[in-house]
């Protein structure tokens, strides 16, 4: 049986390299996650204890949390952990946490509006007879009457609307494991709680709904099985990915400010994209600057009637012609064009094959494969590399 988790198939879907180095490779860098993941450990842990407590008949006052989440705090506290947002400092995070469980605290106690059934309730359920899904739940409660309800604190600064939640396939699998393990489950209740908005978005899933999601949870499996390369997705996501010191897109960037931290060390690469860049810029000056000399030869010899011009040690000869332009495909006014030239019964003759948009279809197999099958012996793969440079 391989073991799969929501997490392991949302981090295939998000970037196929991350899942490469996270999953199968198993890489470690020296990035020890984020600090919004460690904030929202932090507060896991204290509403964990929150509720675990209660099971034993203890219940916590606020400030007995607090303190729990502070020590947390610096007992877990280690190097490396990233703070992308630099308009923000790690005390910031701590007191966004604070803040987090004061307004649950408040809005909840006594906490008994429910029966807690388990807390980090660990699931595992048969995807089918080769692969198994496994979670934990934040917390499950029971209301009476077949009536169960998932628990999910969400420590992130936006705001799930309906529609996320409906399309949310982490708790919606999480319910289907909760109605095989519990015989008297009639439904389950999915409850995020949004702690930075001390808002619950809340929703129940039908039967349907909770098949469409197995199907799509099994399709994404199967697809990440028979995937034989794992390509990057760079996204703004990226800057808070723990690969990004051995990913291609980042690795050289802090391989750079590792350097910048030791003058006595240096690095080729570095002054490669240096040189480049200063030259390309000359590139671009000396361009306008010929430009506006090309112009005011072009006016002048129009002006005066020549053809070519001379120095005292070279000429030029210039030539001229007018040709005809049409309006490519990015223009408002091609389909008119297209229109025009069907109508006129022409657009055969000068119809030719755009291949560009044809390899497009071949990469994306938009074609069925016999098609496909047809083309291959036309079909080249040529490595082309471009530079953007960028300031
Ligand atoms: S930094 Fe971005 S592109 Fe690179 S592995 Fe991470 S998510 Fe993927």
């Amino acid at each position: 049986m391989t073991l799969y988790s929501h997490s392991k198939i949302e981090t295939y879907n998000s970037c196929p390299l991350k899942y490469r180095f996270n999953y199968i490779e198993k890489a470690k860098t020296q990035i020890k996650g984020t600090i919004e993941a460690f904030m929202g450990s932090r507060v896991h842990e204290a509403l964990e204890k929150l509720y675990k407590d209660l099971q034993f008949e203890r219940k916590n006052q606020l400030q007995d949390l607090i303190e729990f989440y502070q020590n947390q705090w610096d007992k877990e506290w280690q190097e490396g952990i990233l703070v992308v947002r630099e308009d923000y400092t790690v005390d910031d995070y701590r007191a966004m946490g604070v803040r987090f469980i004061s307004e649950y605290y408040d809005r909840f106690a006594p906490f008994d509006q429910d029966k807690t059934i388990g807390v980090e309730e660990y699931i595992l359920f048969d995807l089918d007879d080769q692969h198994q899904l496994q979670g934990y739940i934040d917390r499950l409660s029971y209301e009476g009457d077949g009536l169960y309800t998932i628990h999910d604190y969400k420590t992130s600064n936006s705001l799930k609307t309906a529609e996320d939640a409906d399309n949310d396939r982490q708790l919606a699998l999480y319910a289907i494991a909760i109605k095989k393990k519990y015989q008297d489950c009639k439904r389950v209740r999915l409850v995020w709680h949004m702690l930075a908005f001390d808002k619950d978005v809340i929703i129940e899933k039908t039967e349907e709904d909770l098949l469409k999601t197995l199907d799509e949870t099994k399709a994404n499996v199967k697809k990440i099985e028979a995937a034989t390369e794992f390509p990057d997705n760079k996204t703004a996501l990226c800057g808070w990915c723990e690969f990004q010191p051995i990913c291609p897109h980042f690795k050289h960037l802090w391989e750079i400010n590792r350097l910048l931290d030791n003058k006595y060390l240096s690095d080729e690469m570095a002054s490669l994209v240096d040189s480049y860049m200063r030259t390309s810029e000359e590139k671009n000056k000396v361009e306008v600057e010929l430009n506006k000399i090309k112009e005011a030869i072009l006016i002048q010899a129009e002006k005066q009637n020549m053809l070519t011009v001379y120095s005292k040690d070279t000429r030029i000869r210039i030539w001229s012609k007018e040709v005809v332009k049409l309006p490519n495909k990015n223009d408002p006014e091609y389909p008119g064009l297209v229109n025009t030239l069907q109508r006129i019964g022409r657009i055969d003759e000068v119809k030719s094959v755009d291949t560009w948009a044809l390899a497009k279809i071949l990469e994306n197999k938009e074609w069925p494969l016999e098609v496909r099958k047809e083309l291959e012996p036309f079909m080249r793969k040529e490595k082309i590399s471009r530079l953007y440079p960028s300031k």
